[in-house]
């Protein structure tokens, strides 16, 4: 029996298993193998940025990929305006980064990889999680359980199917970089897609994506392809391509803590902005304060968790307020040809 299992090593997962107390007893399943990545921008935020060095966690450099990109290039296919504006990014390798927030998970946390977890019941105050590593089928008990296993979570759709949220595809391509100069763009388009797409150069890899609704996405995925096309960028030779569902929270509703011995954190308690996609920030926030209050009183968790992630709740409502100024293609246009916090070039 285990004090507490973790589904999920994503930067949620990872930093609350590195923060839990030892006097806990810990298991932490995830379904991917070291060094493979999540379908993800691999972009460092500020706000990331400032909760790792609360941590006092330095970033080695070989998380880092090839170039460092200081400003993104806005591409409104809508009204065919292109803005310069300047960001504060880290360009990182994913799948590394995550390997390195594992690494720091302390030896008593027992780390189960390539380790599925196909389906928990809840039974007299104990939950039975039945895993699946190389086709072979266990089953593992816990007081409590934490989901941090990103969008899709198996906690959430089991435990609280009824807090909806709305799920979207994202699919990337990597190519050989054929030649275009390295750059970092978003890209708005209405007849792709109501989220955004993206590019961006990485170790001399060049990759599109876009976030999709699930109806149509290979088809929008072609058709964002052949519009970059017609703007002139051009692409190698196709190395990878890659998906994964994402949360778009377009409301406050859409987060869930979660409660009675089972929570949600980071991406699966839909803690990431629906405005820019950025989630790795918040997963870490939400992990934090969870080890905080299950290290302290581990039987009164559930409110005080609540409570404690109000101020992510209340970031992600600022970024909705913010999603029409992008969204929207006239307050859009308004925006960018005011100029206001472009750069020139
Ligand atoms: C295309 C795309 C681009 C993005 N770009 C950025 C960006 O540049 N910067 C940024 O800050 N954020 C970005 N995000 C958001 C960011 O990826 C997420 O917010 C972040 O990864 C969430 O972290 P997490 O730990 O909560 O979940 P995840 O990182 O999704 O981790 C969940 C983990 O759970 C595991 N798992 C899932 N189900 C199971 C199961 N049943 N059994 C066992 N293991 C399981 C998965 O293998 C995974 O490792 C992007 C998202 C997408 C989709």
């Amino acid at each position: 029996m285990y004090d507490i299992a973790i589904i999920g090593l994503g930067p949620a997962g990872a930093t609350l298993a590195r923060l839990l107390d030892k006097k806990y007893k810990v298991i932490a399943i995830d379904r991917k193998k070291p060094e493979t990545g999540k379908c993800c921008g691999g972009l460092l935020s500020p706000d990331a940025q400032k909760i790792l060095a609360q941590f006092d966690i330095c970033l080695p450099k070989d998380v880092l990929v090839d170039p460092q990109i200081f400003s993104v290039k806005t591409i409104d296919l809508d009204n065919h305006i292109e803005k310069f504006y300047h960001r504060f990014y880290i360009n990182m390798n994913r799948a590394k980064f995550d390997d390195f927030l594992i690494s720091l998970i302390p030896a008593n946390i027992e780390i189960n990889n390539n380790t599925i977890c196909t389906k928990i019941e809840k039974e007299n105050n104990t939950y039975s999680l039945i895993l699946k590593t190389d086709g072979i089928k266990r089953m593992e008990k816990s007081r409590i359980i934490i989901g941090a296993d990103g969008a899709n979570s198996i906690v959430r759709n089991t435990f609280y199917p009824k807090s909806k949220i709305q799920k979207y595809i994202s699919i990337q391509e990597w190519y050989k970089d054929n030649k275009n100069s390295p750059f970092y763009s978003c890209i708005f388009d209405k007849e792709i897609t109501d989220s955004y797409c993206w590019t961006i150069s990485k170790d001399n890899y060049f990759i599109i994506g876009g976030a999709f609704p699930v109806k149509d996405m290979n088809t929008r995925f072609e058709k964002l392809k052949e519009k970059m096309k017609n703007t002139g960028i051009s692409f190698g030779e196709l190395v990878k391509r890659e998906g994964c569902f994402v949360y778009l929270n377009k409301g406050v509703m859409g987060t869930c803590a979660g409660k009675n011995g089972s929570y949600l954190i980071g991406e699966a308690a839909g803690m990431i902005s629906p405005s820019s996609l950025e989630g790795i920030s918040y997963s870490m926030e939400s992990a934090k304060k969870l080890a905080e209050i299950i290290n302290s009183d581990f039987d009164n968790i559930g409110y005080k968790y609540f409570m404690g992630t109000l101020g992510i709740r209340i970031k992600l409502l600022f970024k909705i307020f913010k999603m029409p100024f992008m969204y929207n293609k006239i307050l859009r246009k308004i925006i960018m040809k005011s100029g206001i916090k472009t750069i020139r070039k």
